[in-house]
C-alpha cells in the first residue's frame, strides 16, 4: 500500500479538471486550465483523490506532507513524438545544412535517416538501451512523465523488431509512461527497390510479428515526397488496423501529400508537423477527430517553416506540441523550451499551449482517461517549479527545471 500524499503551500495548481471532466482538449479556453490559487492537492494509491484552497484536509499517520513553497504545481509534461532510440551523430549533416545543402539533398548523399539507420542496425541492444535509458532521463528532468517513443531507424524486419524490443525494456526500466510506435515506413531501405515494396514487407513480415509479441501500441509512416505516398502506406497501414494497432502519420512536412485526408480516412490518433496540409484535409481532420500535432522543433533546428496552429484549433481539432526529438531534423529535447516556442511560432494562446503539453497531448496518445490533468482518479504525475504561476512557466523559455518531479503518487526528483 502506497501511503497517503498531501501537498500543501501551493502558490498556483494547474489542475486542467475542466478538460479531464468533459474529456474534451479541443477549443481550450483560459478557464480550462482549473487554476486554484493557494491550494492543496490530496493523493491516494498513486491517484489524485482532491484539491481545494484554504485549510487541507487531516493527512492520515504514515502519510507523506510535501510543502511546495508557494510554487507552481502543473501535471506531468507529455511528449507525444520522439525518436529516442539510435546509435550515432548526424552533426556533420547539421553543418552540411549550414552549408547550404537541403534535408532532401544530404538525403540522397547518403545523409539523413539512413545515416542513423547504418548506425542503428550495427548497434547492439544494451547499446541502444542505455542510450535510450538516458535520453528519457533527459526528458524526466525537463518534467516530461508521458513519452511516446518510435523506432523507424532499423528499417528491416529484424532490426525494427529489435529497436521495438529495445523500447519495451526501457518501457520496463523507466517511471515514465512509454507509448511505443513502430515507425517502419520512416525511409526506403537501401536492400528495397522502391517504397511500395518495403511498406508490402513491413505489412506481410513485421507487423505480424510486431503485434504477436506486444511489442507496439502504433504504426506510423512518414508520408512525402522521396518518401512514402498515400497509396505507398495503404498496405501497411491496412495490415496495421486489422492487427489492431493505432495509427499515427508524418504528415505534409515538406509539401501536400494528402496525408492531412489519408490520416482522416484511417481514423489516425494523430497526424504529425503538418505545414503544408490542405484545407480540405484539415478539415476531415477536425471531423475524424484526428489530433493535429505540431513539432516547431524542427522548423528551429531544420529552417523549415513552422505550422500554423490557428486553422487546426478552427477546424475542431485537438492540437497538441512535442518536441520530435531525433538525431537529425531536431535534436531539442526540452519540451517545456518548445511549448514557449510553439506558442510564439505557432500562434497558440497561453491556455492552449499549455495544454498542447499536457491534457491534449495525452489525447493525441488517447491515454487522457489517466494522464495529462491533475483531476481526482488520474495518475498522480506532476511537477513542483518554484515559480509563481503558468505565465512565468511559459514566458521562461524552458530555462528552469522543476525542483520536483512526481509520477503516480511517488517523488521521482
Ligand atoms: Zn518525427
Amino acid at each position: 500500500m502506497q501511503p497517503d500524499v498531501l501537498i500543501t503551500n501551493i502558490g498556483e495548481l494547474l489542475t486542467l479538471s475542466p478538460l479531464a471532466m468533459e474529456k474534451r482538449a479541443n477549443h481550450v479556453k483560459q478557464a480550462d486550465l482549473g487554476i486554484l490559487k493557494n491550494a492543496w492537492m490530496k493523493i491516494k494509491g498513486g491517484k489524485i483523490a482532491s484539491h481545494g484552497t484554504g485549510t487541507p484536509p487531516e493527512l492520515a499517520h504514515g502519510g507523506i506532507l510535501c510543502d511546495a513553497n508557494g510554487g507552481l504545481v502543473m501535471p506531468g509534461l507529455v511528449d507525444c513524438h520522439t525518436h529516442p532510440v539510435f546509435a550515432g551523430s548526424r552533426a556533420k549533416e547539421f553543418c552540411m545544412r549550414l552549408e547550404g545543402k537541403t534535408y532532401q539533398e544530404i538525403a540522397e548523399a547518403g545523409g539523413g535517416i539512413k545515416n542513423s539507420m547504418t548506425a542503428t542496425r550495427a548497434a547492439s541492444e544494451q547499446e541502444l538501451l542505455a542510450g535510450t535509458t538516458s535520453r528519457l532521463g533527459i526528458f524526466l528532468r525537463h518534467g516530461v512523465t508521458s513519452v511516446e517513443v518510435k523506432s523507424g531507424y532499423g528499417l528491416s524486419v529484424e532490426s525494427e523488431l529489435k529497436q521495438l524490443r529495445v523500447l519495451r525494456a526501457a518501457a520496463k526500466k523507466s517511471p515514465q509512461h512509454l507509448t511505443v510506435t513502430c515507425l517502419a515506413l520512416h525511409a526506403v531501405p537501401p536492400e528495397f527497390k522502391s517504397a511500395a515494396s518495403w511498406a508490402t514487407e513491413a505489412a506481410e513480415k513485421l507487423l505480424p510479428e510486431v503485434a504477436r509479441e506486444h511489442l507496439a501500441d502504433c504504426v506510423d509512416a512518414f508520408i512525402e515526397n522521396g518518401y512514402f505516398s498515400a497509396g505507398d502506406a495503404r498496405p501497411f497501414l491496412d495490415a496495421a488496423k486489422k492487427l489492431g494497432l493505432r495509427i499515427r502519420l508524418h504528415a505534409d512536412e515538406f509539401s501536400e501529400s494528402g496525408c492531412a485526408r489519408l490520416a482522416a480516412e484511417y481514423g489516425a490518433e494523430s497526424a504529425d508537423h503538418l505545414q503544408f496540409a490542405s484545407d480540405s484535409g484539415t478539415a476531415a481532420m477536425g471531423k475524424a477527430g484526428v489530433c493535429a500535432v505540431l513539432l516547431p522543433g524542427t522548423s528551429v533546428y531544420s529552417g523549415i517553416p513552422y505550422t500554423n496552429s490557428r486553422k487546426f484549433v478552427e477546424a475542431g481539432c485537438v492540437v497538441a506540441v512535442a518536441t520530435d526529438f531525433n538525431p537529425g531534423s531536431c535534436v531539442a529535447d526540452n519540451l517545456p523550451m518548445i511549448a514557449t516556442l510553439a506558442a510564439l511560432h505557432c500562434k497558440l494562446k497561453p491556455a492552449e499551449a499549455i495544454a498542447a503539453v499536457t491534457y491534449a497531448a495525452a489525447y493525441a496518445l488517447r491515454i487522457h482517461d489517466r494522464k495529462g490533468a491533475l483531476h481526482a482518479g488520474f495518475d498522480a504525475d506532476f511537477i513542483v517549479h518554484q515559480m509563481e504561476s503558468h505565465e512565468s512557466w511559459l514566458a521562461d523559455l524552458g530555462r528552469h527545471v522543476p525542483q520536483q518531479v512526481w509520477i503516480k503518487g511517488q517523488r521521482i526528483i
